[in-house]
């Protein structure tokens, strides 16, 4: 039989460097990483593909997956709902892969109240420092100001979670963070 596969948690405020890091360890495939894709009812961005980044739903079809049961954790950040779709994840793990779910710090704490122990591994990403986080939101480009405001003040909140997580990771250099986040994920394999 198949070793069943890890749940991994990656989470870190906006801006973080969260997706570039994923991105890089999909690369490297003796992971045996599975991306959960999750659902979303914020609007789509440039360069983004729906059931790529997200499968981008309306409110209407996002509730109605809450209440059907089908989300293993959802979460509201910055107006927008955020979820996690059950099935996939089970069904990946039972056949050996290692999911990796990019999630934010509510979602965390309700996915760790239903599944926990040595399988499964909860990473928080760290910026440097705040400015250079708030400068990495603001290069991006894609966002109204208002909106740039409150990520700010939300990733602010955020850091105040990291003792949720087993481990910290700084995103200074992007190959040393890529790296100790490969490193922990081998360790547990
Ligand atoms: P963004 O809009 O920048 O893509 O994502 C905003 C935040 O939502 C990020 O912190 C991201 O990790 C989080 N997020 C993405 N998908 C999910 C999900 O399925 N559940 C929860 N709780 N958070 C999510």
């Amino acid at each position: 039989m198949k070793k069943r596969g890890l749940l991994i948690i990656m989470s870190g405020p906006s801006g973080v460097g969260k997706g570039t890091i994923r991105e890089e360890l999909m690369k490297q495939t003796d992971l045996n990483l599975f991306y959960s894709v999750s659902m979303t009812t914020r609007s789509m961005r440039p360069g983004e593909q729906d059931g790529r980044e997200y499968y981008f739903v309306s409110r209407e079809e996002f509730d109605r997956n809450i209440e059907s049961g089908n989300l293993l954790e959802w979460a509201e950040f910055v107006g927008n709902r955020y979820g996690t779709p059950k099935d996939k994840v089970e069904k990946m793990r039972n056949e050996g892969k290692n999911v990796l779910l990019e999630i934010e710090v509510n979602g965390t704490a309700k996915v760790l109240e239903k599944v926990n122990g040595d399988d499964v591994l909860s990473i928080f990403i760290l910026p440097p420092s705040l400015e250079v986080l708030e400068n990495r939101i603001r290069g991006r480009g894609t966002e109204t100001e208002e909106v740039i405001k409150n990520r700010v003040n939300r990733a602010r909140q955020e850091l105040a979670y990291k003792k949720q997580y087993k481990y910290a990771v700084i995103n200074d250099d992007l190959a040393t963070a890529v790296n100790e986040v490969a490193g922990i994920i081998r360790s547990k394999m």
